[in-house]
């Protein structure tokens, strides 16, 4: 597609799509959240009802001097209150800032600084004290979803209710304030500010306005991804880019939802929910996965003859439909035994509705892919970035490609630079890192393309394939950022006895680390022990030295956020060398070649991570 065939837009902000969807479909339902205790059925609002809190929000933010495109900051984990907080703030015409509740005090108070959030929406007192004691010169207001204040919050603080009533008061004097404000509202002004993980430990907000959201939510249409007869589970961290384009696809679409962050919950409530659709990261399809596996694993004897005949004959039957054809004969026969045997139980777990499932923010590994497809249960793999608002690559339910992320969205254009780095242009792309002119200049080439950092391949039909990675960031299963040479820095300053330390994660569901130790300092150390002039092999290999390492270890892991903490490593038996290949001349480590002479001892920590067949 060319640059004049621009996709149409119908709304010029995300409030004025959300307005749009209250007048079209006041009555329908959009989003439900969970009975107290669970002891009921979910608690529907329908778009008239939501229309109604966020616009008492909206007003209530206006009311403590909140004006279009200033941030405001949400710190909760993944519920219906998040929601309503992120609506109230758009069609206040200001910007969301996201933090995960998982986030690091340090790290909260970095983004809200950063940010220039006026106001923030925490999901709690616990999560409010994270930024107890810490200066905070833009903030005025902090708006508690749960609990009441408790007078040592670090500025005045008001409950989520007393917000709203104080919204209400402010339209009952003035009916039109909102309205007027989302009529202002272009698709050039600042949307959210969403924070994804730096090189350098800090991480970077990245701008993105209302048009790319919006293109989002069309595309997502546009390609079926989401339908309006689809009734979808949503659980994922809204702090993230996948969360937001998500609603916006929601709210284009007007599909209900259910929203319920709790991940230990996920697979109980699947079955009652019975959704027609979920997203994740490919996390969550390595859970059920495992779960299943080692299930069958568990009953032994026959029963795991069958599944595993079952699987096989499943892939083989999936394998001839994604090529096409529709399987016949004998296969057609068995599949249809191994379907009533092993995929229609599965399927009923899931609540026995499932459409489709999209799989985005990291690679999903491809038997994980294909083990679904026998089952009757589509993944559907997508790619993007936060800096692309999300959405770049999909694959459409009618022809998927396992070990793809499917073809380009929209009228985004894709071009592969000389390394293979996928290059992207079009208008969900940010318009820039949040006061970061420099990194801002780097993220783009001269003519204006996004550079992604990562490699890839299309093939003819336009099928994308993500084959490996220029950024020094990794990406675990669960979709998150881990950057391993601030992480590698900081432990080689807490552990005076390192010599290389390589942290590992890529596409895997935790971080580990190799250490190496400095043969001078190590021996040093063992003189003062029960291992006095032992090798180096020797005393890598020692339990005191294994503890030695897991003290600072532990150290730096009480300085990390959850998801980049490192779970087990491994002291290796020799150090790295440049005659091995795995340094350079001038001492860099050469990641995938370390990865590649160490591959057991990876293998060793991520040993039952995965379950076989
Ligand atoms: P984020 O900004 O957190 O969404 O991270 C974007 C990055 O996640 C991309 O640049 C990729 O490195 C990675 N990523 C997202 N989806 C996929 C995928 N399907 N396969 C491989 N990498 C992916």
């Amino acid at each position: 597609m060319t640059q004049t065939q621009r996709l149409e837009l119908p709304y010029r902000s995300i409030p004025d799509m959300f307005l749009h969807r209250v007048a079209e479909t006041p009555d329908a339902k959009a989003f439900a959240r969970p009975a107290p205790d669970d002891a009921d059925d979910p608690i529907w609002m329908t778009w008239r009802e939501v229309d109604g809190r966020a616009r008492a929000i909206a007003a209530g933010l206006t009311t403590l001097g909140v004006r279009p495109e200033d941030r405001v900051a949400v710190l909760s984990s993944t519920r219906l209150d998040w929601i309503l907080a992120d609506l109230g703030v758009m069609l206040a015409g200001a910007a969301t800032t996201t933090v995960y509740p998982t986030t690091e005090p340090e790290e909260a108070v970095y983004i809200v600084t950063d940010s220039g959030s006026k106001v923030l929406f925490a999901e709690n007192p616990e999560q409010a004290a994270k930024l107890k004691d810490a200066e905070l010169p833009s903030l005025t207001h902090i708006v508690l979803i749960d609990g009441a204040p408790t007078g040592t919050e670090a500025k005045p603080t008001m409950t989520l209710a007393d917000l709203e009533a104080a919204g209400r008061a402010a339209t009952e004097a003035d009916p039109g304030l909102i309205d007027g404000i989302v009529a202002g509202i272009d698709g050039d002004r600042l949307a959210t500010l969403i924070y994804t993980s730096g090189t350098t430990g800090r991480p970077k907000g990245v701008e993105l306005l209302h048009a790319g959201w919006i293109w989002q939510g069309r595309t997502q249409q546009d390609t079926g991804v989401l339908s309006a007869d689809d009734l979808q589970y949503l659980w994922l961290p809204l702090s993230h880019s996948f969360g937001k384009t998500l609603l916006c696809g929601i709210i284009y679409v007007g599909l209900p939802t259910y929203v319920d962050g709790r991940v230990d919950k996920l697979i109980d409530n699947l079955g009652r929910i019975q959704p027609t659709l979920m997203c994740a990261a490919p996390r969550v399809f390595e859970k059920v996965y495992n779960r299943v596996v080692t299930g069958a694993q568990a009953d032994g004897g026959a029963k795991l003859k069958i599944f595993t005949w079952a699987v096989g004959v499943g892939k083989r039957a999936s394998a001839e439909r994604l090529a096409g054809r529709t399987p016949g004969g004998l296969l057609k026969f068995q599949a249809g035994i191994a379907d009533k045997l092993v995929f229609s139980k599965l399927r009923a777990r899931l609540g026995g509705r499932m459409r489709a499932m999209v799989s985005g923010s990291a690679p999903l590994a491809p038997e994980i892919a294909e083990f679904f497809f026998a089952a009757g249960l589509p993944i559907l793999e997508g790619y993007g970035l936060t800096e692309t608002s999300a959405g770049s690559f999909v694959n459409r339910e009618s022809e998927p490609r396992i070990g793809t992320v499917g073809q380009v969205l929209g009228d985004l254009e894709v071009r592969l630079d000389s390394d293979g780095e996928v290059l992207l242009k079009g208008t969900p792309v940010m318009r820039g890192y949040h006061n970061l002119p420099d990194e801002t200049a780097a993220a783009f080439t001269e003519d204006g393309w996004f550079r992604t950092g990562d490699i890839g391949e299309l093939d003819d039909d336009g099928y994308l394939r993500i084959t490996d990675r220029k950024k020094d960031l990794i990406k675990t299963s669960g979709g998150k950022y881990v950057a391993p040479s601030h992480l590698e820095g900081l432990f080689k300053s807490v552990c005076p006895y390192t010599s290389q330390a390589i942290v590992v994660g890529q596409a895997r569901n935790y971080v580990t680390m190799l250490v190496t130790l400095d043969p001078d300092a190590i021996k040093g150390w063992a003189e003062t022990t029960a291992l006095a002039g032992k090798s180096y092999a020797e005393i890598a290999a020692s339990r005191e030295a294994f503890d030695l390492v897991d003290g600072y270890v532990r150290e730096l892991n009480a300085k990390l956020n959850r998801w980049e903490q490192i779970k087990k490593f491994s002291i290796l038996g020799r150090d790295l060398s440049i005659e091995d290949g795995e340094l350079t001349p001038s001492l860099k480590v050469k990641r995938r070649v370390v990865e590649k002479s160490f591959a057991a001892d990876i293998d060793q920590m991520y040993a039952g991570t995965l379950a076989e067949i």
